[in-house]
């Protein structure tokens, strides 16, 4: 993963200018007219000693129309989730606009870090403009031209900071897995599923409503008076039952209490939800209905894939939104985009506040668990295989065609399948999305990570 900055601003402000001057390939076009940058770019930026990817958002073909606010939201938003670091620029010499204004007022809430970038500050022409952009109220901006390549020692202090932090976590991290992994123990044996406790984490940002509904689960107060009659608890978490299945609930809300002490909260969580998912089975990401889906959800989210969890996805303070078909619409399309590989990811709506659908979710979190245990018979995965590389079949390199000869199921949690092949080396990623997906809608596989691994086989 590498560090990634995302240009952003309103068009003509010289987003693709500071583009081209740090990445110094010509790849995005020029020009006066407003909004000639048609696809978003994103290219390898050098400044000084400092490499990183820059990303240029997509200018807009039309002049300013009803939904051009709409547009410019939906490219920035996506740029800016994925960034590490923002850069808004301003054009100092035409001032702030209504547009640019309301760009900050909506990059305010991101957690992303946003730098105001003054553009065209050569020469006196954009003092005033670059007094106004304190307006916008993203911290002191910063006097640039890209033309002219001035202010850049100030792009590579903030870029150089921000790094410096990603590595400082990253490290932390790292630290922290490998502490766990000291202690991963061996497989475990299928038998066992159902004797010992469901492992369960409740994670999510600061806020989202985590600790409500941790006592609602397993009863007002009693997290925090120890045990009770049919709770039990241990320096890990909390053990109860539901529906007949023992549930230990790895005690997050504890460890947020601890972290608050500390003063990088942010930071923490993130660290904080790394060790819950390797603790857990089961993931449970808590979302704010009034702001789902924000980075760090997505980044928690990422993180659950990525160490094989399942995982359900409880929108929670229902009670309280307004928009509801819109929220739940707008979650798909942006979990679908970010995040494909969840696609169909169970979504449980609730109301920690007032305990309401709980148990729905509850039930999702028991059927995520067992597609997670899921094991598919050998010969259904082979008529399968024989089905879809008819109805698809695979690309021919070179003249000759990649031969998928036989599938197996691995392992479980999460469902791990091996498929022999020839030239396994030479298999599209897109042809192993394409079958990853079918796999999971033909066999039901929503709310696991699955694998599929591509062995040589002649
Ligand atoms: P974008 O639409 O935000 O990508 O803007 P462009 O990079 O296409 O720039 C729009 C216009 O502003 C072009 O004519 C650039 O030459 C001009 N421009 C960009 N940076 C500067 C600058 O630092 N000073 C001045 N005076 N003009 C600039
Ligand atoms: P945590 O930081 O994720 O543990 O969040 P908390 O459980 O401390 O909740 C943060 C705030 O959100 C508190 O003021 C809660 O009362 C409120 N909250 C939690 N769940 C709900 C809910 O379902 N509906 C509403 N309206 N507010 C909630």
């Amino acid at each position: 993963m590498d560090f990634k900055v995302a240009i952003i601003g309103r068009p003509n402000v010289g987003k693709s200018t500071l583009f081209n001057r740090l990445v110094g390939k010509r790849l995005a076009l020029v020009d006066d007219q407003p909004g000639v940058t048609r696809d978003r770019r994103e290219g390898t930026a050098k400044l000084y000693d400092l490499t990183f990817t820059v990303i240029d958002t997509a200018g807009l073909e039309e002049a300013f129309d009803n939904s051009l606010e709409a547009r410019m939201r939906v490219q920035t938003e996506q740029a800016v989730d994925e960034a590490d670091l923002a850069f808004l620029v301003v054009d100092s010499r035409a001032g702030i606009t209504p547009l640019d204004e309301h760009f900050a007022q909506w990059l305010r809430k991101s957690p992303t870090p946003v730098f105001v970038l003054a553009n065209k500050c050569e020469g006196r022409q954009g003092d005033s403009g670059f007094m106004d952009a304190y307006r916008l109220g993203l911290g002191e901006p910063v006097p640039i031209s890209a033309e002219h390549g001035l202010g850049m020692t100030d792009l590579y202090d903030f870029v150089d900071e921000q790094m410096k932090r990603q590595q400082e976590e990253r490290a932390a991290v790292q630290g922290m897995l490998a502490e766990d992994a000291a202690t991963d123990g061996e497989e475990t044996d299928e038998e066992e599923i159902d004797n010992r406790p469901l492992q369960l984490a409740i994670v999510g940002r600061p806020n989202v409503g985590k600790s409500t509904l941790i006592n609602r689960l397993i009863g007002e107060d009693r997290l925090l008076t120890g045990p009770e009659a049919g709770i039990t608890r241990d320096s890990i978490g909390v053990e109860w039952t539901y529906k007949d299945r023992a549930i230990k609930l790895f005690d997050t809300a504890g460890i947020r209490k601890r972290a608050r002490v500390q003063s990088k909260v942010e930071k923490l969580s993130v660290a904080d939800s790394l060790r819950a998912v390797k603790f857990a089975q089961v993931v449970v990401l808590v979302l704010d209905a009034e702001a789902a889906l924000e980075k760090q959800d997505l980044t928690i989210a990422r993180l659950v894939e990525e160490e094989g969890r399942a995982l359900v996805i409880a929108v929670n303070k229902w009670d309280a939104c307004r928009n509801r078909d819109e929220v739940i619409q707008d979650l798909r399309d942006r979990l679908e985009r970010s995040l494909p590989q969840l696609t169909g990811v169970p979504v449980a709506t609730i109301s920690a506040l007032r305990g309401q659908n709980l148990n729905n979710m509850l039930d999702r979190v028991l059927d995520a668990y067992k597609v997670w245990n899921k094991r598919v018979s050998t010969s259904a995965l082979n008529r399968w295989l024989e089905a879809v590389t008819s109805a698809h079949p695979p690309p021919a390199p070179g003249g000759r065609r990649i031969r998928l000869k036989y599938m197996t199921q691995a392992k479980t949690r999460p469902p791990t399948f091996a498929i022999f092949c020839t030239k396994a080396d030479d298999l599209p990623l897109s042809y192993g999305r394409y079958l990853e997906n079918t796999l999971r809608a033909d066999f039901d596989l929503y709310g696991t990570p699955i694998r599929l691994n591509f062995k040589k086989g002649d």
